[in-house]
This record gives structure tokens, sequence and C-alpha cells, in this order.
């Protein structure tokens, strides 16, 4: 293992591996493999949230429908504001939102409005009611109101026609909203896609399970339930498989003939018990099994007759990291979803990161707000890929390219934050 070699040795100071491929060329390999779902179904547009919109939503009426009031007052007519003096207004009535006033209001009169009633014809102005002196059936008014203040025009949030949603966009609560005000009782989404995974290793245990000598408890099956739930994917959990490669191939199969997708972890790297990259080479395609990235780097991708293939390595740290940078653009893929590149921000990182060029990293920090109020990042305690605390403690990934070769304390590195993805 390159980590345990004699650190003078030249030929050892770094992480190149001619057969691993760049983390960009793996993600692009895994977009030019999978092919989005073109199956569509209607469903209300509640459930539509966090599904991803089959086509493009154009308005049909203007939100608001009509001219209103964006505040409690009266209306009147912007010409009737004096230009210095205080001038008498005659009150002719009442408007309420859903109760609007019928009469044409003429020059020298205001009714008074509430916000969301429709502006009644002849109007074009609020004057705001701390503006106003009510005296009887009167109102005076001064300068302090311009023509057209506190008006919302109709269409002014969506006017007919507008390309309001895109198809490809994971729908939000503001976008079920945004539906909702259009009308919408039915949306248009891709249908679901179907998610099978297993854990391998003999010495696997899963909770309840009694822990003997040597055996752990299985912590991947828990971590990816969660990031796949969170995706809202259809979940197959298939347990754990031993490393026997009878059971692998009959797991292999069986996922094939029900998922979409499977993911697997463990058995990936080149130990005497690692069957994965086997067992896909036998059933399917390998196109990719060494990503130049740690933690992670046997990674493999490929495909099961139409079930795309994800065998991600068996440290937790690893699991998760993989399927950040590439499970999931490669899910979302095909969910029939948008790519949007992740959005790297740029801060000081306060510790000291160890690295050698060859791979990039994604280590562990935590964003936060120092002494002074400047936003840094510093790393979360020990960076091992099997150290699950790392990422549990860590609110971000610090991304450091392949040829870096480490940060001293203040340097500006790469954040990539996980609100959004964990
Ligand atoms: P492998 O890739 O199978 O060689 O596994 C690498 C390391 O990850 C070993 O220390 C395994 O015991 C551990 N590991 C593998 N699968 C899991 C799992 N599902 N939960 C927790 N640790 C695991
Ligand atoms: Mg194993």
């Amino acid at each position: 293992m390159a980590e345990k070699t004699i650190q003078n040795d030249p030929s050892c100071m770094d992480d190149y591996d001619p057969d691993s491929i760049t983390p960009v060329q793996a993600l692009e390999n895994i977009f030019n493999t999978i092919k989005p779902v073109k199956e569509t179904e209607s469903v209300p547009v509640r459930e539509a949230l966090g599904r991803v919109l089959a086509n493009n939503i154009t308005s049909e009426i203007n939100v608001p429908g009509g001219r209103n009031s964006a505040m409690d007052g009266y209306a009147i007519k912007g010409s009737d504001i004096p230009d210095h003096e205080i001038k008498k207004m005659s009150l002719i009535g009442t408007c309420l939102a859903g109760k609007p006033f019928r009469d044409f209001v003429n020059e020298g009169e205001c009714v008074r409005i509430m916000t969301g009633a429709i502006m009644p014809e002849g109007t074009d102005t609020v004057v705001i009611q701390e503006r106003a002196i009510v005296v009887g059936d009167f109102i005076n008014i001064g300068n302090d109101t311009k023509p057209g203040d506190n008006v919302r025009e109709a269409g002014e949030d969506l006017a007919i026609g507008d390309l309001v949603l895109e198809k490809g966009m994971r729908l939000t609560p503001a976008d079920i909203g945004l539906l909702a005000s259009l009308g919408f009782v039915n949306v248009s989404v891709f249908k679901n896609i179907k998610v099978a995974f297993f854990s391998t290793g003999d010495e696997l245990r899963s909770v309840g399970e009694e822990l003997e000598d040597g055996a752990i408890y299985d912590s991947n099956r828990y971590t990816l339930y969660g990031m796949l739930a969170r995706l809202g994917v259809e979940i197959i959990d298939m347990g754990v498989v031993g490393d026997d490669k009878e059971l692998l191939e009959r797991a292999f199969q069986e996922a094939a003939e029900e998922a979409d997708v499977l993911v697997t972890s463990g058995g990936v790297s080149v130990g005497d018990a690692d069957y994965i990259k086997e067992t896909l080479e036998k059933f399917g395609d390998v196109n990719f099994w060494k990503v130049a990235m740690k933690p992670g780097r046997p990674l493999t991708f490929g495909k099961i007759d139409k079930t795309y293939f994800f065998g991600l390595p068996g440290n937790p740290v690893s699991v998760m990291i993989t399927f950040y940078q590439f499970v999931l653009p490669g899910l979302k893929k095909l969910m029939g979803e948008k790519y949007t590149p992740p959005i790297l921000l740029k801060v000081p990182c306060v510790s000291k990161l160890k690295k050698r060029p060859g791979r990039v990293e994604y280590q562990r920090g935590v964003l936060e707000k120092d002494e002074t109020g400047r936003t840094i990042v510093r790393k979360t305690g020990k960076q091992g890929s099997g150290i699950l605390r790392s990422m549990a403690d860590a609110n971000c990934f610090i991304v450091l390219p392949l040829d870096s070769e480490g940060v001293t304390p203040d340097e500006m590195v790469d954040v990539q934050l996980f609100h959004g993805i964990v």
C-alpha cells in the first residue's frame, strides 16, 4: 500500500496510479452511459415535492389576476395628490380582498381599500392609512404619496405566457406553491426509479445480531439508506451478502431483474476475498474500476443488462464520498434531473492538511465563523476512510485538487457544502 511506503523513495512520494481515471473523467463516463427515464406519471401537486418535472410549465393566467392594493389605505387617482397643501377627498365606499368596489371613482373621491383588494376603476394609487386623516365622510391627504404607489400590477408575479418552471427541475416547496398559484391540481413528473443495494463482507453483522470477535456492524446499509431515502428513490435493501462468488452472482442477477440501479459496498479492492469486479465482468460490463480520488479509489462503475451498477469501496467514509460525488449525480440524471455542478466556495483553511499529489482529496471540514467573524474552514479530526465520525462532525468537504501537495494554515481552499446533498 502506498501509505506504508518509505517516504524518501521518490517513486512513493505521490499517489499517481496509471490505472485510475480522474474524477472529472469518471463523472463524464457516468453521464455518457446513463440514459434518463422517459416514462412520466401525473401526480397531485403536493406529491410532486422532490420529484422531477417532466414538462415545461407556462402560465395560462396572470398572478395576481388583477391590479390590487399592496397596503391597507385609500385608493385614489394619482392626479389628485396635492403639490403642497392638504387635499380633502370624499370617501365613497370600501373594497376588501375578494369583495370589489363596483362603481367608478371620480376626481376628488376615494375608496377605503384593504391589502389584496382589486383597485376600483378610476384609481391607480393607494395612500396608506397612516398618511390619511379621516374626518367623517372625508379624508385629508398630503403630498407624501407618489402616483402609482402601493399598487401591485396584474401578472406582476406570473404573466400569461411566462415560462414558470422548466422540465428537469426537482420541485421545491416554492415550486409547488407556484404550481398551486397557477391552479394546477396535478403535475407531470418522471417515473421514480428503483435502487437496490447490499453490503458485502463475511465480517459484517446486522444490528440486533451478536458481535463475535472480528465482526463489525454493517453501517454502510444505513448511510446508503439515508442518502437514497433523501433522494426519494424506491429502495430495495438486499441485506448483507458474504464474500462468496456464488452468493454474489445470485445477488447480482436478482438485482438486475428487480432494479434500475444496484449499489454495493465492499469487495472492490484487490484483496483475496474481493469478488465484485470479477462478478461484474462475468455478468455485465465494467466501465471503470479506479478513480484518482481519496478516499474511494477502488470505485467500480458498469452495467448488468439494463441495470446500472456502482461498486463502492467498503470503508464507511469512502462509501459516502463516492456516493455524493458519483452515484448521486448519476441517479439524478437517470431520474431526468438537469445537472447543476456543485458550488465550490473559496475560504481560508485554518488547519494544516497533509496530502500527496496524484489524487483529488475530499477531506471533511467544518465551515464556520472564527472569533473575529471571518468565515473559515477547519478539518474535522482524523481523516481515515474508516472514521465515520469525520463525516458526522463535518458540514462540508474540503476539495483538494489532484496536484495539491497539502495546505498550510490560512491558505485558500475549495469547500463543497453538505447543505442540499446530505
Ligand atoms: P473491503 O472493501 O471489503 O475490503 O472493506 C474495506 C473496509 O471496510 C474493511 O475494514 C471492512 O470491514 C469495512 N467495511 C466493509 N463493508 C462495511 C460495512 N457495510 N459497514 C462497515 N464497515 C464495512
Ligand atoms: Mg470486504
